[in-house]
């Protein structure tokens, strides 16, 4: 099937373009450097950044595929989870344009989309069930048993506070540098040492695991970054003739390294406990190379596959939602009737809401 797909969970209005599995096109409009004064994104700022994005973005999206708005089988879009002010754009536009063009409506889950960007990248193998996914993006951080991506998500775990890319954002402005966080520490960190200082791993002791094995928590690791800088500018104050100014790349890397230690610890224990030799790995987090990196050396050592979709596919984007959208029609699951609207607080189980029976 032809779907057209949008994307506006967050600051990114998205609009993808599939067939079947192959992807098309892929247009996106961010709304990023209106938040950046901000230090995040601000809600309604986000909202109607979307709804002028929307219409040249699907302009685009079309031009760059070559097929025409008559030509669609389906859209798609994101129902949840996100901010609800700017879901409720893309769900407007995605119902108005459902109806006025005839076609039927996938009303999907933004997390399950950030999976189903894997079976757009051509140069993999097939997706093989079950795989264990890590998601980790600036609103969350889950790991998930997928044992189908249109029918069973199961969640195992997921942060009790901080998101991983949230932590990346608010230790960047501890340490001075701009928003968005996770490519400037990801940057000051390649001249760093990560073993500089020890960070603590949260929930990772055998005794604070009871119940959270694959849950995580940041912001313990958050308050002792924190407390390390506080520490060093007190001491420069003591000792004004020595130079205790911040080892900013040694912050830094340490900080990556704590973040992805936990991640990848965690995604391969749940693939050793589940018995399964597949990780996936989605989220804008996944940018990350160091987070890359150890997940594919302690991967290959344990003897797991771990996926890995192109950076375009893993940063909120239309063409995932297309897909999971594509997906579900190709399983000859039926679209969903207009009776559902943006739900902020989707959980990752409900794949497809508001299915007509
Ligand atoms: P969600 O998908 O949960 O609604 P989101 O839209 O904020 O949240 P993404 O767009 O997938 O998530 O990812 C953005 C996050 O990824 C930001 O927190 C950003 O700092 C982080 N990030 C981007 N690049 C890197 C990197 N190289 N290292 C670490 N974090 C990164
Ligand atoms: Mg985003
Ligand atoms: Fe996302």
């Amino acid at each position: 099937p032809l779907v057209l797909g949008i994307e506006t969970s967050c600051d990114e209005t998205g609009i993808g373009i599939v067939r079947g599995r192959t992807l098309l096109s892929n247009t996106i409009a961010s709304s990023m450097d209106e938040h950046a004064r901000y230090g995040g994104v601000v809600p309604e700022v986000a909202a109607r950044a979307h709804l002028e994005a929307l219409e040249p973005a699907i302009h685009a999206a079309l031009a760059e595929s070559g097929v025409a708005l008559s030509d669609i089988d389906a859209v798609a879009v994101t129902s949840g989870p996100g901010l609800a002010g700017a879901l409720m754009v893309g769900v407007g536009a995605a119902k108005a344009l459902a109806v006025s063009l005839g076609k039927p409506l996938y009303a999907v889950n933004h997390l399950v989309g950030h999976i189903a960007a894997d079976i757009l990248d051509s140069n993999a193998p097939p997706l093989e069930y079950p795989t264990v996914a890590l998601l980790v993006s600036g609103g969350h951080t889950s790991l998930l048993l997928v044992r189908d991506l249109t029918s069973d998500v199961e969640l195992l775990g997921e942060t009790m506070d901080d998101a991983a890319g949230e932590a990346f954002d608010k230790v960047a402005r501890l340490l001075g540098l701009p928003y968005p966080g996770g490519p400037q520490i990801d940057r000051v960190a390649a001249s760093g040492d990560p073993d500089a200082i020890a960070f603590p791993r949260g929930l990772s002791r055998a005794s604070d695991m009871a119940g959270h094995r694959y849950d995580f928590s940041f912001s313990g690791l958050k308050t002792a970054v924190a407390r390390w800088v506080e520490q060093r500018a007190a001491r420069q104050e003591q000792e004004p003739d020595v130079d205790w100014s911040l080892p900013v790349a040694d912050v830094a890397a340490s900080f990556r390294e704590a973040v992805v230690d936990v991640l990848v610890t965690k995604a391969l224990a749940a693939c050793r406990d589940y018995d399964v030799p597949r990780l996936l790995l989605g989220g804008g987090v996944i940018a990350n190379r160091r987070l890359r990196d150890v997940a594919l050396e302690r991967g290959a050592a344990a003897g797991v596959t771990v996926r890995i979709p192109p950076l375009s596919l893993c940063t909120d984007n239309g063409a995932m939602i297309a897909a999971l959208a594509s997906e579900l029609i190709m399983s000859g699951r039926p679209a969903s009737t207009l009776e559902f609207g943006a739900d902020s607080t989707l959980p990752v189980t409900e794949i497809q809401v508001a299915e007509s029976a």
